[in-house]
């Protein structure tokens, strides 16, 4: 589908963000962050849950995909493992999606952002159809954003480092909607390093290097791609635990915000 919603349509209408990131990345926490960030700076967001599996959901959720599909159900009834019936649950989910939009259109002079939490496992949303079809419809009504969250603390090692921004910029190109890159958990560890790989590709190969592993003639030769990636990227540091940093990120998002507005 083609993405419509103009530069003068979407100035009244409320920022969609998405937040993926690997497993464990902190993204639950994020957005439980970002939704009592945003309601003491400005209203309420619209909060919607898409993790079938989660037990306990931090949020408040103003749409759960729990609430129509059963996970454990889907499990039994279709004989999956735990993989693959969150991938039947979103599919499941994914074909009621519109009467989603409409739910939310009905209330979007209420809020200034739609925030959705995705899966554990990245891949089930980012490398999915339903995903897809779900990203595609939310990109198709709001001016959408991808925040994508990185454990900063992992990411000091250089291959998961590379392995992260290789997926940022694929579910960059796949999805073609602005992205921030929020390395999270700076409470343990401040993300300069991070500043520093993504100016000084030399100064990220010597890390690499002294990993002495196979990527590192791999990673010289993409050297080119990301370094255009990290110049057009909006990255910022936070904590969804201790709350650091929300400001900047707001702005990374209205900054991509009006990305969007440009693009579509
Ligand atoms: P998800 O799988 O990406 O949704 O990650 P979760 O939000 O469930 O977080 C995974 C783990 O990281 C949990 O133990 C969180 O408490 C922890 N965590 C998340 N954000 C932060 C943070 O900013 N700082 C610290 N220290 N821990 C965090
Ligand atoms: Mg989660």
């Amino acid at each position: 589908a083609e993405m419509t919603v103009s530069a003068s349509q979407s100035e009244d209408k409320p920022t969609c963000i998405i937040v993926m990131g690997m497993a464990g990345s902190g993204k639950t926490t994020f957005v439980k962050r970002l939704c009592s960030y945003l309601s003491e700076k400005e209203n309420k967001s619209y909060n919607i849950n898409l993790d079938p599996a989660v037990i306990q959901s931090p949020f408040p959720a103003h749409i759960d995909i729990r609430d129509s599909v059963k996970y454990k159900q889907v499990m039994k009834k279709y004989q999956l493992g735990p993989n693959g019936a969150i991938l039947t649950s979103l599919n499941l989910f994914a074909t009621q999606f519109d009467q989603v939009i409409g739910l939310i259109e009905k209330k979007q002079g209420d809020f200034k952002h739609i925030v959705i939490d995705t899966p554990g496992q990245i891949e089930a949303f980012s490398m999915s159809a339903s995903g897809q079809v779900i990203t595609e419809s939310l990109a198709c009504s709001f001016p959408t954003v991808i925040v994508y969250v990185i454990d900063t603390v992992r990411a000091e090692n250089p291959n998961t480092f590379l392995s992260n921004m290789l997926y940022a910029l694929s579910i960059m190109y796949k999805t073609k909607l602005p992205l921030v890159c929020a390395f999270n958990k700076t409470d343990i560890l401040s993300h300069e390093f991070a500043l520093t790989w993504m100016k000084d590709f030399e100064e990220f190969e010597d890390a690499l290097n002294s990993d002495k592993s196979y990527l590192s003639t791999l990673s010289r030769s993409m050297s080119l791609v990301l370094q255009e990636f990290y110049e057009n990227l909006n990255s910022c540091g936070v904590s969804a635990m201790t709350g650091i940093g929300f400001d900047s990120l707001l702005e990374s998002v209205q900054k991509g915000a009006k990305e969007y507005a440009e693009i579509f």
